[in-house]
């Protein structure tokens, strides 16, 4: 029998299964692609370059040479951090952890071949493939808007230059004029965030046009931290915010953008801003990678890996996990699992049981900042919830003060965490 190099691997597999031992090539390093230089990707292949000490090959494809945090990008929008401050680049995976940063998009994966291809040309070849492509919109989720309007009407919902236009269109609206906000249908990356973003818009406009108003048409009937978001806004920002949930018609939107008109039920309004945040999906290379079931690409608890393929992981808002949020502080948790586990099943290393946790903290105002928060555990069907914890509302000034500082020390600790 003649051994190529998918029988030989193919074998190995079989062997590695056998003896529990690690699916080390004959030939040079063993190979982790990762797709995605986000809050899953870039942890990711940090903690596999880093723990791995030299034994994995990790390249790392992102097409953005300066990632733009979408966590705080609704303090920007407050006024609470510059631009420059949630910008990060890749320098420090590439020099000081020997990463191979491919500043490129990945366009299609040939899971038999064991390859990604690039839309610069050429094709990276892995033994291990990480998937963290963050998401997509799903098409027509919202009437009268696709991506060709997003510069009239932003999402913002992936972080930069969307958040800077959308920054700029809040500031340049006309004394009291109309914000609206059309907000996603579950499930959607950052559950609280369009309502962190609402007080934000909210907090700029009281200052500097304060007969503005807000509309936020939701097709959901609650939403994450409801209760505190609206104790917030009444104490904050009465009479700005007018949210329309599901019972009076807030899924039933359309929208025109050379209008600047928002329809909801059946009623038309002309406004000056209006931040449609369409229904997601997980983005495109897992759909391409076939990984994906419906809008999300279902995984295993216990090491991200993918229910379709045994050799390719996801992580974070583009899997479909369980109980956690769609988060950047999930997928990096997230992240870490997965990074141990392939390690593991590349080198032989030991493998630790999974554990995850989430906190989202949001601002509502100047220190009135709220949390809500969980840790989870791998079971068989998925990840499961184990405990939780959420902010109350009438708590007082120091505690939100204090709960707004942590947040602060949480985003200098996952950034370092990312990019090193
Ligand atoms: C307004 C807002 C506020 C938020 N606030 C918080 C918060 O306070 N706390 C929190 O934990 N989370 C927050 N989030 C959520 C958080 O940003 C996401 O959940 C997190 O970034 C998900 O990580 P990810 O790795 O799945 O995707 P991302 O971080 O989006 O990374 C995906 C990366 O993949 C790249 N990519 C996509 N397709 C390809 C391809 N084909 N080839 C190569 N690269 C590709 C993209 O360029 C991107 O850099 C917020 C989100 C928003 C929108």
């Amino acid at each position: 029998m003649t051994l190529n190099r998918r029988t030989f691997l193919g074998a190995a597999g079989v062997v590695a299964a056998g003896l529990s031992a690690p699916m080390v090539l004959a030939q040079g390093r063993p190979r982790v692609v990762v797709v995605g230089g986000g809050a899953g990707g870039a942890t990711a292949a940090r903690y596999i370059a880093k723990d791995s000490k030299g034994e994995i090959d990790v390249t790392l494809i992102e097409p953005s040479r300066t990632y733009y945090t979408c966590f705080f990008s609704n303090l920007y929008l407050g006024g609470f951090q510059e631009l420059s401050d949630i910008a990060h680049s890749y320098g420090t995976l590439a020099a000081e952890y020997g990463i191979n940063v491919v500043h490129d998009w990945a366009v299609g994966v040939d899971r038999d071949a064991k390859t990604v291809s690039l839309a610069g040309g050429g094709s990276v070849p892995y033994d291990k493939l990480i998937l963290s492509p963050g998401i997509d919109f799903v098409d027509g989720a919202v009437e009268g808007w696709d991506v060709s309007a997003q510069n009239k009407m932003p999402h913002a919902y992936k972080a930069g230059s969307q958040t800077e236009l959308l920054k700029a269109q809040i500031m340049a609206m006309p004394e009291g004029g109309t914000f609206a906000m059309v907000a996603p249908p579950n499930p959607y990356r950052c559950p609280p965030g369009p309502y962190e973003r609402v007080s934000m818009v909210a907090h700029v406009l009281k200052a500097n046009n304060p007969t503005a108003k807000i509309i936020v048409a939701d097709p959901k009937p609650k939403f994450s931290k409801m209760a505190l978001f609206q104790e917030g806004w009444a104490n904050h920002y009465e009479g700005m915010v007018d949210w329309i949930g599901e019972d009076f018609g807030g899924g039933n939107v359309s929208v025109n953008p050379d209008a600047m008109t928002l329809t909801i039920d059946g009623e038309e309004t002309k406004v000056d801003v209006c931040n449609v945040i369409p229904a997601m999906k997980a983005g495109h290379i897992a759909e391409m990678a076939g990984v994906t079931d419906g809008n999300w690409a279902p995984v295993n608890a216990a090491d991200m890996s993918s229910k379709a393929d045994p050799d390719i992981y996801v992580l974070g808002d583009a899997s479909q996990q369980g109980d956690m949020p769609k988060s950047g502080f999930s997928a990096n948790s997230q992240a870490k699992v997965c990074a141990n586990a392939v390690r593991g099943a590349l080198t032989g290393s030991k493998v630790f049981p999974a554990k995850f946790s989430n906190t989202c903290w949001s601002l509502i105002d100047t220190d009135d900042g709220v949390k809500v928060g969980a840790t989870y555990e791998a079971t068989p069907e998925k990840i499961a919830k184990v405990d939780g914890f959420i902010s109350q509302t009438g708590e007082d000034a120091d505690l939100r003060k204090a709960t707004y500082e942590e947040s602060l020390g949480w985003y200098a600790g996952i950034t370092s965490d990312m990019f090193g």
